[in-house]
């Protein structure tokens, strides 16, 4: 307090803003060296500091003077400069601008003449070989955000200084030997101590010598007043009062006298004389409160309360109650901490434990509290104690709220973390190519450190590029204005090269003046690592990780290529393992792809390098070989490979053994690997024909036969689609009755000159070549037509028309779908169609069990054709909801003369009656054998006997003609 007396401070505004950013401060850069003071200036500009508010002087004379004309935020301060040495120069720039901060920036680590230029002044210093953007902004902020408190600070003891002055009681400052050194307006105006003639009391004055003299002469009490005043600057005592009344002619007044040391170095002490004389007729015993010195702080400071020893609230100024949405008078009593946010309360308790401790203590601390609107503020506060001020008798606060500025700085820390974090490695380089931003990930990603990176050029380091292409293309793009963005091989520190994903973009920023350039890389990798694994996946076998059909066919055909430029012979084997199904079946599905495994594994054993090896299906490999002389030496390999097919090998407990058929095809000009492919699978598919177990050579016969199968095949597509291909009916008769009960539909094909062909001369090689299913469709659908009409002419007995499906129609999902739109569109009773299909299609149970159901679903029946050829067990007959079986016609043609068949066309009989199933005799061309069947109690019969299949049209007019008698003509069952 003294000193903001005799110093008379004047304090003018603060030049800084209260938010510490960058782009708004002006800076002086006081350095005498040109290229540090361009690094501290582009250091300052990257941390976002306006170029244009940047200036820098060389000497200490030249910044002194633009100091005094020209203000600024900060002073960046080299300390050996030209004119002035070390300390001298802090010194001599605080002269010229007392309020403005200066952050040392020295060639080496802080060292002796640092600390003393901290200590003379300065706020903060760095280190030039530390800088970077990052840092310089923080120390910058940091050097503001200090010089703003301590002038915050001398505010406060300024405007406590005015307050001083203002306050009506008389107050004075004596030295350790009782001479006044200090005195406030009131004691200036005021004769202390009656009869006294106040001007030889004022500053210079001996007070103890006053009292002394005045002492038993004409002041009761002088004596004990600087009895106590001596105590209280020897230390004796911590403080002295004394009331002590002053007779006026109009009323008598009470004074109190409160001597308390000051606080100096070498002792000294502060004197108040307290007019006492309400408190005194009160009988009161606290301190009235100078009100005026609220009044001072109410309007000065934003924020300004007064808290009690006991925390509770004593004041608070109308700003900060405005601030927190307080009414007047509201909290008062209440415990202070309340109004703070719940986890800065812990830290605001702490602070205000400590300050109010000790007496004089302060401290500050940014807590947060709730606004009127709901939002937390983030308030800036000082809280000092000034319990035994006798003016105040509390613990004040004050303080300023800072939320927007803290909010604003968060973000940017934020912002640049973020951007050091980024999983993106980011450069930025100035237009003379010197890297001027380096974050984490780059550091990481090429292996070299922001201190190494920054301030040198990318083709110092290495970091360019050695692809002219590349670069060239990035300069035309960004020459166009755009950014480029593309893959390319970057080298690393340690001179590895790292696959990258690159964005490259310029950056022309007038504001800031920066031009320059930024490259975003990402590392491609792990993600080239997944594309070479995805590749492997898309051309390779997941089980035997042998080369898939797809791989195999295009490093065939790059051999083949190869090969027939050098005149040079290749095979392809086709490698089927022989019943590989059954053993599944018996070993299990694990055990079974162990098996392939195993087979894989020998298959790669027994080639040479530049063979190839591929799985091309279940139990299908494939081999390549090269240069052959002859078709005998591929047919050589190949019976190598049955041998090690066929060596037995264990899998657990099971002792297994497996053979194979293989079909060889040797190279042939112009054909390419799926021809080869297709050629070793016609030679294999012969081999299976002519017993299973060996090796069979594509030859000129197989290879003249294959043609002739291909082009009867075309033809048959040909004629399918020229509508030459159609549905006959062939009649089925109740043994019993001898009533027309129905029809099987058969496909015929008319040929060109008029001639039909029956079934059996295209069904085999409609089955090979995929043409079935078409003619399958186009027989239901004129089934279905025939059916409509029949339903229409005969409603009350239609009969049945049943059509043949071949095994691929079973497998396909889509097809009950097909039958159903069919029977809807058709518009009859779905009973009357039945399906027809042949033991083996039910192989695969679980394909068309599905399929079956469906149908069932729909309403349509379902024949087992030429029972007995195959292998139906009565669980299958059961589990698909049979309703007939069919005889076949070798039965009924065998039951004649061996008498053997007979037994067995009984068996089925029995079995399907046992069964609820109706029969059907396929073949019927005697009287003596459908004598035969009727009485062995088949139901109905179809042959010769009768008719063989007719046109639809011909079908329709023999219904018409025969009548039917719709009764059923089969043995009803019990
Ligand atoms: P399948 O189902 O056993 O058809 C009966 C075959 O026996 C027919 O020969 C028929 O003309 C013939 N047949 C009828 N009565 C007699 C007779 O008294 N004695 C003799 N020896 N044969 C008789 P087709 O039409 O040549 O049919 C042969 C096979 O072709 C059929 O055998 C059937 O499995 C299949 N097929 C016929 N049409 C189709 C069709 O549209 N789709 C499918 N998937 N297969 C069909
Ligand atoms: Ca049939
Ligand atoms: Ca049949």
């Amino acid at each position: 307090m003294s000193d903001a007396v005799h110093q008379r401070l004047d304090v003018e505004a603060p030049v800084v803003a209260p938010t510490v950013e960058l782009g708004a401060l002006s800076v002086l850069v006081v350095e005498d060296s040109i290229s540090d003071q361009r690094l501290i200036l582009e250091t300052l500009v990257d941390a976002g500091a306006d170029r244009a508010r940047v200036s820098c002087v060389a000497t200490l004379r030249d910044a002194r003077q633009s100091l005094i004309e020209r203000p600024v935020s900060c002073v960046l301060l080299d300390l050996s400069l030209p004119d002035a040495s070390g300390l001298e120069s802090v010194t001599l720039l605080s002269a010229a601008a007392p309020d403005t901060p200066v952050v040392i920036v020295t060639g080496q680590a802080a060292g002796p003449m640092v600390h003393a230029a901290m200590a003379e002044g300065a706020d903060e210093y760095v280190c030039k070989a530390d800088l970077d953007p990052q840092l310089l902004g923080d120390v910058v902020a940091r050097a503001i955000q200090r010089r703003r408190g301590s002038i915050r600070h001398r505010q406060m003891l300024a405007s406590a200084a005015a307050v001083f002055d203002s306050i009506s009681s008389p107050i004075a400052v004596i030295d350790g030997s009782g001479r006044i050194v200090a005195v406030n307006g009131a004691w200036e105006r005021t004769g202390v101590l009656s009869g006294a003639d106040p001007t030889r009391i004022g500053i210079g004055v001996n007070y103890l010598a006053v009292c002394d003299h005045a002492a038993g002469r004409f002041a009761e009490g002088a004596d004990a007043i600087a009895q106590g005043i001596r105590g209280v600057l020897s230390g004796d005592l911590d403080s002295f009062t004394m009331d002590y009344p002053c007779p006026t002619p109009d009323e008598e007044r009470w004074f109190s006298l409160r001597v308390n040391p000051s606080g100096e170095m070498g002792g000294g002490a502060v004197l108040i004389h307290l007019d006492v004389s309400d408190l005194k007729a009160a009988e009161r015993g606290a301190l009235a409160r100078d009100s005026r010195i609220f009044g001072a702080l109410d309007t000065t400071s934003p924020i300004f309360a007064l808290i009690g020893p006991d925390a509770a609230v004593l004041h608070v100024s109308e700003l900060t109650c405005s601030l927190l949405g307080l009414t007047a008078g509201e909290r008062i009593g209440e415990d202070a901490f309340s109004l703070i946010e719940p986890t800065d309360r812990v830290l605001a308790m702490d602070v205000f434990a400590r300050v109010s401790a000790v007496p004089g203590t302060e401290e500050q601390v940014t807590i947060r509290a709730l606004d009127g609107e709901g939002r937390w503020r983030a308030l800036d506060l000082s809280v000092v104690n000034l319990l035994d001020d006798p003016r105040v008798g509390a613990i004040a606060v004050t303080g300023s709220d800072v939320t927007d500025t803290r909010l604003h700085q968060i973000a940017r820390r934020l912002e640049s973390r973020l951007l050091a974090r980024l999983p993106v490695a980011i450069g930025l380089t100035d237009d003379s190519g010197i890297l001027v931003y380096w974050n984490d990930r780059a550091e990481a990603l090429f292996g070299i450190s922001g201190s190494e990176a920054l301030g040198r050029s990318t083709a110092d380091l290495g970091l360019e590029t050695t692809d002219q292409n590349v670069t060239e293309d990035i300069q035309r793009t960004l020459a166009e204005g755009k950014p480029w963005e593309g893959d390319l091989d970057a080298p690393r520190a340690d001179g590895s090269i790292v696959p990258l994903h690159v964005v490259v973009e310029r950056i022309d920023d007038d504001e800031i003046d920066f031009h320059g350039t930024v490259y975003a890389s990402f590392d491609n990798t792990e993600r080239d690592r997944l594309e070479r694994e995805l590749e492997f996946q898309a051309f390779h076998d997941p089980l035997t990780a042998l080369p898939n059909r797809r791989l195999f066919v295009e490093r065939l055909d790059a051999a083949l290529a190869e090969h027939e430029a050098g005149g040079r012979l290749a095979a392809v084997t086709f490698i089927d393992l022989d019943d590989f199904k059954a053993l599944n079946d018996r070993v299990g599905h694990t055990a079974g792809d162990l098996a392939l495994q195993i087979i894989a594994d020998r298959l790669r054993s027994v080639l040479r390098p530049g063979d190839l090896v591929a799985r091309i299906g279940g139990d299908e490999f494939v081999v390549g070989f090269a240069d052959l002389q002859g078709p005998e030496g591929a047919v050589a390999i190949a019976e190598r490979v049955l041998r090690a097919v066929r060596a037995p090998f264990r899998i657990g407990h099971h002792s297994l053994h497996l053979s194979a058929t293989i079909g060889v095809a040797m190279s042939q000009p112009g054909v390419p690997a799926d021809g080869l492919l297709r050629n070793a699978d016609a030679a294999m598919y012969e081999a299976k024909g002519n017993g299973k177990d060996t090796v069979w050579l594509f030859d000129d016969a197989l290879q003249q036969r294959n043609r002739d199968r291909r082009e009867q095949a075309d033809d048959l597509l040909r004629s399918l689609v020229a509508g030459e291909i159609h549905a006959h009916l062939q009649p089925q008769f109740c043994l019993h009755t001898g009533d027309l009960v129905g029809f099987e539909a058969l496909a015929r094909r008319e040929g060109e000159d008029g001639q039909i062909s029956e079934s059996a001369d295209f069904i085999e090689l409609a089955e090979e070549s995929g043409v079935i299913d078409q003619i399958d469709q186009q027989v239901l659908a004129e089934a279905c037509d025939a059916l409509a009409v029949l339903h229409a002419e005969h409603a009350d007995a239609t009969p049945t028309i049943a059509v043949n499906v071949s095994a691929t129609q079973i497998g396909d999902p889509g097809f009950p779908a097909m039958v159903r739109q069919l029977v809807e569109d058709a518009g009859f009773p779905p009973h009357l169609l039945c399906i027809e299909v042949v033991e083996s299609a039910l192989a695969d149970e679980h394909a068309a069990a599905a399929t079956l159901e469906e149908i069932k679903q729909i309403g349509v029946e379902l024949a087992i054709d030429d029972f007995g050829t195959g292998y139906s067990s009565l669980s299958r007959l059961q589990r698909f909801a049979v309703d007939y079986l069919k005889i076949d016609r070798g039965f009924v043609a065998g039951m004649g003369d061996a008498g053997d068949d007979a037994a067995v066309v009984s068996a089925v009989i029995g079995l399907g009656h046992a069964l609820g199933l109706r029969t059907v005799a396929e073949g019927v061309e005697d009287e003596a054998q459908r004598e035969r069947l009727c009485q062995l109690g088949v139901d109905i019969g179809q042959g010769f006997l009768w008719s063989p299949a007719v046109s639809v049209a011909d079908a329709l007019e023999l219904v018409r003609n025969a009548g039917s008698t719709g009764t059923p003509c089969w043995a009803p069952v019990d």
